[in-house]
């Protein structure tokens, strides 16, 4: 009797929930019983990155809330997902679409080893609350700028979220390969219950002022999702139908956040329309834009990379990414403009660094978030915005604390005296490292560098 029941598989990439998943209710109407999978791609995972690390922790999890149903296959995705739907008699693989160079390449080779064996790949959803390539403007063409993109997409609003089924008749009996244990992930939480958990606190504590919390980075004033964004345990649906009820919060801060929920789909969007744009300039007239590279360089980027510049505000930010896989979004933008303006090192360098520590390491919003600081992005008037990281730490980080927690060596150095070690007697006696360039003749070097570039 049991053998009678068809099965259809719900193939999990970057939607590891079940709570407002519309590629899992299709998989529920197309079949008596859904077969969870994931495969571990050698492509995308390359075992000991915190974000593949992240990743792990996410899966068992989801392990957990598939009543332990979660096949886990490892190896090219193009073999597997047809092997498996052969071995389960699944007429239909569901997936959330994907928008990715590499995620799209990849799904059309799987729906067609699929339809090679008379089975289908049903797309349903995306991880965006408006897929990408879904907002365009009067005359069919993608926006280049984020505002006019954001007012269009408020305009086109967010669909409503998809209910969680009551009752989902996972499928039992096929084997699954061992998931590898997850070494520990600094503090973040996997899973869709603790993004959940983690949404809520945010939406009671601290929404009231994110217009302005948001750019300290000293508060702890985020919402920390990115991770579970990336991963899909929570989905920006969920969030913007909940913003949209919120009562007692001042609209500034509503809004706001809705704002940073726009970035990221204006992103992804961007990378659909321009998959090259992952690891190439955007803006063609910066093309000719000169670049430092050979040993002595080399030797800037590490110290970069290992907090160690001498400005203080750079080296706490690089500092928290080695320790938690995670950084502010200010200290983003200055520590990336650091290494673009000041050591005029080309923005896929700091873009892969990046890639290589965040949990939350996103192709579309890391090297768009790049290239937007380098000025080679989306952006209509990079030219003039080179950080001062002196001015940035004292303005954003007003009373030290944030580089004192990050930077132990400054830590007998009192408020905003923190930012500048090198105004006080003490200020190096616990070796902190002398600034490896002079920000102001760097900045003006750069300046030079895009006037040549842009004749
Ligand atoms: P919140 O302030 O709580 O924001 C809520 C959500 O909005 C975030 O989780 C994120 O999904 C989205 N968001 C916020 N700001 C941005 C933005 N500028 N661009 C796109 N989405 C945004 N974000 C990533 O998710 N992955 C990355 O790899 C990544 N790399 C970045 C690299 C650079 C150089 C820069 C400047 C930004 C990058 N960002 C990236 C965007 C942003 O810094 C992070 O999303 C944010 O710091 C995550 O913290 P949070 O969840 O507490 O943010």
């Amino acid at each position: 009797m049991a053998d009678d029941r068809t099965v259809a598989i719900l193939w999990f990439r970057r939607d590891l929930r079940l709570h407002d998943h519309p590629a899992l209710l299709a998989a529920i109407e197309a079949a008596d019983e859904v077969l969870p999978l994931f495969v571990i791609d050698p492509h995308l995972m390359s075992r000991g990155t915190p974000r593949s690390e992240r990743l792990l922790a996410s899966l068992a999890a989801l392990g957990k809330d598939t009543r332990d149903t979660l096949v886990i296959r490892r190896g090219d995705p193009v073999e597997v997902v047809a092997r498996v739907a052969k071995q389960a008699g699944a007429r239909t693989v569901h997936v959330s679409r994907e928008t990715t160079p590499y995620g799209r390449e990849r799904d059309e080779a799987v729906e067609k080893a699929l339809a090679d064996d008379h089975r289908e790949l049903v797309r349903t959803g995306s991880p965006y609350a408006i897929g990408p390539g879904t907002i365009v403007n009067g005359s069919d063409s993608p926006y280049k700028v984020f505002t006019p993109f954001s007012r269009a997409w408020r305009r086109h609003g967010a669909p409503e979220p998809a209910e969680r089924p009551t009752r989902i008749p996972w499928h039992h009996g096929i084997r699954s390969d061992d998931l590898p244990e997850a070494k520990d992930v600094g503090d973040i939480e996997a899973g869709e219950a603790a993004a959940r958990t983690r949404w809520k606190a945010f939406l009671e504590n601290d929404l009231e002022g994110y217009k302005d919390g948001r750019e300290r980075p000293d508060l702890d004033a985020t919402s920390k999702l990115s991770a579970p964004l990336k991963y899909g345990e929570i989905h920006p649906r969920t969030l913007l139908a909940d913003l949209a009820s919120v009562t007692g919060v001042p609209t500034q801060d509503v809004e706001t956040y809705e704002t940073e929920i726009i970035w990221r789909e204006f992103y992804a969007d961007v990378l659909w329309h321009q998959p090259e744009s992952a690891w190439h300039d955007l803006r063609p007239e910066l093309g000719g834009l000169a670049y430092d590279s050979g040993t002595a360089t080399d030797e800037l980027v590490e110290a970069w990379k290992a907090g160690r510049t001498g400005y203080p505000i750079v080296d706490a930010g690089m500092r928290q990414l080695l320790e938690l896989g995670w950084m502010h979004n200010r200290l983003r933008m200055i520590t990336a403009s650091f290494l673009t303006k000041d050591l005029h090192v080309w923005w896929p360098v700091g873009a892969r660094h990046f890639l290589d520590h965040l949990l939350d390491g996103d192709l579309s919003s890391n090297n768009h978030g790049w290239q937007w600081v380098a000025g080679t992005g989306t952006d209509a008037s990079p030219y003039f915005r080179v950080f001062n990281p002196v001015t940035q730490g004292k303005k954003f980080d007003p009373d030290g604390e944030y580089v004192r927690r990050w930077v132990p060596e400054l830590a007998h150095l009192p408020g905003k005296a923190a930012h500048e070690p090198w105004d006080h007697e003490d200020g190096y006696e616990h070796d902190y490292p002398t600034r490896i360039v002079e920000h102001d003749e760097e900045r003006k070097e750069a300046l030079s560098r895009y006037e040549r570039a842009r004749r």
